[in-house]
């Protein structure tokens, strides 16, 4: 697989075929992960991830409007271009297995940006790499909207207590100056 990076995406096509793949997936582990804090009484951190859920549907949306009159090539699962050990069913066995654990919400968080970082990778890698300037431009795009994901998770955990492994309305107020 390492001799199949996300840089020599090289057709459009190509490049939509990885994207539908990834953002497919994506919405996938999202729901699971949701399902998974509801059973486990935690309705806001389900509905983040209900939210990212719907954010991947959107852009598989997008990517499958840019589709119309493209020609999406078949790309056998050892053919994607996808960082090495990146692949998003290496990933999801990988959480399938974490998930059959219980799993406290900051876990849950940790796992949501992983793989938000994985797609942001993947699209940056492509951005920077690709021989076609239209895959650049599109992939920028999608890292982009990534890397706003992976933010707004980061914010999120920043603000979970580690030690109840819940999260916490409101931080420490700031130390007041003597
Ligand atoms: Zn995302």
């Amino acid at each position: 697989m390492s001799d199949h990076p996300p840089e020599h995406i090289a057709s459009v096509g190509e490049f939509l075929a990885h994207a539908l793949e990834l953002e497919y997936e994506s919405a996938e582990r999202y729901r699971e992960l949701a399902d998974n804090m509801s059973v486990h009484n935690n309705p806001e951190i389900a509905e983040l991830f209900e939210y990212l859920a719907r954010m991947s549907d959107l852009h598989a949306q997008e990517v499958e409007e840019h589709a119309r009159g493209i020609q999406i090539p078949q790309i056998a699962p050892w053919d994607y271009k996808w960082a090495a050990g990146g692949s998003p069913e290496a990933n999801a066995a990988e959480q399938d297995e974490e998930l059959s654990y219980l799993m406290t919400p900051i876990q849950a968080m940790h796992l949501a940006l992983h793989n938000e970082l994985r797609g942001r990778d993947f699209y940056a890698r492509v951005a920077a790499g690709s021989p076609d300037p239209e895959v650049r431009r599109l992939a920028a795009e999608m890292a982009e909207e990534e890397t706003e994901h992976a933010d707004l998770l980061e914010q999120r955990l920043a603000k979970m207590d580690p030690r109840r492994a819940e999260p916490v309305e409101d931080l420490d107020p700031p130390n007041m100056p003597e």
